[in-house]
């Protein structure tokens, strides 16, 4: 029987899959991506927006321009705009800049972000194929399309998987150290290592339809928007430019008491959303119904097998952030793997990944859902005089769109959610008794306290602070003075890789409230001081995950 190896066998090769392949070679550690579509077969017209983060991580992967490249036209607005119907009047407009203006644009709510790459707005279908690309072309990543994982066992020191070509029927096997599942919401990995879903299974059911509507664009009034949101009180939803031309994707947001997709019918719903006449002529290309949910697997690993993404997690996609979440899931799991499989750190490393990921995936999972209730509960209550013409409905108009406006900034604006989560529970972060700062979904205070993302910040040349970090562990330190010899030569010691970046004192005093700041590979504060440690192979040992080890054989 035919028989494959690698290190890392990846089932799934959606958004999250990908990026893990593509974090693992960059680390230089091989995988096999099997993945059950086409080589770049698009996937349906879902996500459309990529968060700042995510945008970090595809940065460092290099692959940022190509996905700020594609998308929607350059000149196209982000903005969110709330109206009375699509072609209605504006209610109100959260401005985000058009991706030609995005790294210059001043003064509005996303633009106050220190970060190098900015979010982007870009549907799903466009995105997947750019990845797979990328993804393809690295060395160490093999992608078997057209493939299915049926099953797989774990041994003492590998997995063993079924595989099946789906063209063909051949059936074989894929023998690998680890195993990752980053195969979707119906995940058989989830399943295979006992893992449940848990939470709240329904919150909303939607009525979801790609249409191609050629003439829409120009009867949409003033300037144009990214999302438009219908709010009166016959049926409210929101509408997605896909293409910035023809294609738009409308979701009609089901009331309770409409509890089948076709409760309401299609066609009067995209037109009432629309606000468009009998007579206007539309093409569904699919159909893409959906049930929002909020459900967070009970446990993301067991032993040589992981789950990350929608298999692990799933939420109403408020704040766009289900597949952010994913691929901040694969940027954890992947260093921590790398480290094993490099021999720098010891497999207890692995402990920490459901440690620092489950509880971020609640956080996030729980801000999704109060939005979407929020949203919710605001869609009811739109009172008929919205539609009003002249003073008596300005006024309600004014109150609405004041309301949507404060709503849905955090939202659209989620600077908390792509900055603000923290690791509090890790068994391989040395904390202090700093305390960490708490986020919103919209807003957040960079801080160095260890758990946190390392604050960003441009040095006086323009340069990132995210382009100087080594691959693996950085020690930045703001005083040459300051002696590091022992931390530097702990870390040789057990073989971790450790770059020292040395800064000016003056280029971040505020952030950066101490001498010394160890930033992991994935970007968060492992430790700080203002001196080396007093024990610097104990950290050393902290934050490759030794202590875990040494923990688990004492007890
Ligand atoms: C309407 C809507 C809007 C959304 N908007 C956003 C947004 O703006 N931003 C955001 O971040 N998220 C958004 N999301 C969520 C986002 O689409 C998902 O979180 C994301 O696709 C998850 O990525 P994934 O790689 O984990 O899983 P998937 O995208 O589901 O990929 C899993 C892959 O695994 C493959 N597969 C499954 N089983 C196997 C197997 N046994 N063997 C081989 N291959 C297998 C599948 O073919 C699939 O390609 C939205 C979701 C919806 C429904």
């Amino acid at each position: 029987m035919r028989q494959e190896k690698t290190s890392v066998l990846i089932v799934g090769g959606g958004p999250v899959g990908l990026t893990l392949a593509m974090d693992l070679a960059w680390r230089g550690i091989d995988s096999i991506v099997a993945e059950t579509r086409y080589p770049g077969e698009p996937p349906s017209v879902k996500c459309n927006h990529v968060s700042a983060r995510t945008m970090e991580t595809f940065r460092r992967l290099g692959l940022a321009q190509k996905v700020r490249d594609t998308g929607l036209p350059a000149d196209y607005p982000n903005d969110a705009s709330y109206r009375t119907t699509s072609t209605g009047i504006e209610l109100a407009r959260i401005p985000i800049p058009a991706r030609n203006e995005r790294y210059t644009a001043t003064g509005g709510p996303d633009t106050w972000w220190p970060t190098p790459e900015p979010p982007h707005r870009i549907n799903q279908t466009f995105l997947e194929p750019v990845m797979f690309a990328h993804a393809a072309a690295m060395p160490g990543v093999r992608i078997l399309n057209r493939t299915v994982i049926e099953d797989f066992s774990q041994g003492d020191h590998n997995v063993t998987a079924t595989a099946r070509d789906l063209d063909s029927g051949e059936t074989y096997v894929i023998e690998a150290k680890y195993l990752a599942g980053c195969d979707g919401s119906r995940s058989m990995v989830r399943r295979k290592i006992g893992a449940t879903l848990s939470g709240t299974p329904v919150i909303q059911r939607v009525q979801s339809t790609c249409i191609r509507a050629p003439q829409l664009l120009d009867m949409l009034p003033g300037k144009k928007a990214w999302m438009y949101l219908s709010l009166n009180p016959r049926r409210c939803g929101t509408v997605i430019a896909i293409d910035g031309k023809e294609t738009w994707l409308i979701h009609n947001h089901l009331y309770e008491g409409e509890p089948e997709f076709d409760s309401i019918d299609r066609d009067w719903a995209i037109r009432t959303i629309l606000g468009v006449p009998d007579d206007f002529q539309y093409e569904v290309v699919s159909k893409e119904d959906w049930t929002g949910r909020r459900l967070v697997a009970d446990r993301f690993r067991d032993r040589r097998a992981f789950i990350a993404g929608d298999a692990a997690h799933l939420w109403i996609p408020y704040a766009g952030y289900g597949m952010n979440a994913g691929i901040a899931d694969a940027m954890d799991l992947s260093w921590m793997l790398a480290a094993v499989l490099r021999g720098w750190a010891p497999a207890s490393l692995l402990d920490a990944y459901e440690r620092e990921r489950q509880p971020i995936t609640e956080q996030v999972s729980k801000f999704a859902m109060e939005m979407a209730l929020n949203n919710m509960r605001q869609r009811k209550a739109t009172p008929p005089e919205v539609e009003l013409p002249g003073p008596e409905g300005d006024a309600v108009r004014a109150r609405v769109g004041k309301e949507a406006y404060d709503l849905n900034v955090h939202q659209y604006c989620c600077g908390g959610l792509n900055f603000g989560y923290f690791y509090a529970q890790s068994p391989v972060i040395a904390y202090d008794d700093g305390e960490h700062p708490t986020y919103t979904m919209y807003d957040f205070t960079p801080s160095t306290v260890p758990g946190c993302r390392a604050p960003h910040f441009f040095l006086p040349d323009g340069r990132s602070l995210y382009d100087l970090l080594g691959p693996d562990y950085s020690l930045l330190r703001f005083d040459k003075a300051v002696d590091v010899d022992g931390l530097v030569q702990a870390a040789a010691h057990r073989g971790v890789p450790l770059t020292v970046v040395d800064l000016p004192a003056e280029s971040a005093a505020e952030l950066y409230p101490h001498k010394l700041a160890l930033i992991r590979p994935d970007q968060h504060i492992a430790w700080r001081g203002d001196s080396g440690p007093s024990d610097p192979l104990s950290l050393i040992d902290l934050i490759r995950g030794a202590a875990v080890a040494a923990a688990r054989q004492a007890a």
